[in-house]
């Protein structure tokens, strides 16, 4: 069994709130919200980083925002969309993922 936590989320082996699932993306809430909504959208397939997704899993994921957005009623209201990247990008679990944090106003900088 794989030992990413990611991967065991996408295949049902650990629990996690779902909000969304299609053959190629998964999504749910994280554990540790930032914001009212904060939500983890994955590719199934287990890829590290940005760098390592093929255009075709990016559309896929791209596809996937954009009804998450809609059915979590932030289209209307904006939301951020986090991807950190490596070490000095803060990512702590590598399995790719984009947080988008919701509801409500966010400022630039971050932190
Ligand atoms: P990163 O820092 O890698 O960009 O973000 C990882 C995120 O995954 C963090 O916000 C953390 O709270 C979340 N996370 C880590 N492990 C789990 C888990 O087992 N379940 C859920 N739902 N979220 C997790
Ligand atoms: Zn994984």
């Amino acid at each position: 069994m794989s030992e990413c936590i990611f991967c065991q989320i996408a295949s049902k082996s650990i629990p996690a709130d779902m909000v969304y699932e299609s053959e190629d993306v998964v999504a749910f809430l994280d554990r540790h919200p930032v914001s009212p909504l904060h939500v983890l959208v994955i590719p199934r397939i287990h890829r590290e980083t940005i760098l390592d997704l093929s255009d075709e899993e990016w559309r896929g994921i791209h596809g996937a925002i954009n009804t998450i957005a809609h059915e979590q009623g932030v289209a209307e209201t904006g939301f951020r969309l986090v991807n950190n990247c490596g070490v000095d990008g803060g990512q702590t679990v590598a399995h790719v993922h984009f947080h988008l944090l919701g509801k409500r106003s966010h400022h630039w900088p971050p932190g």
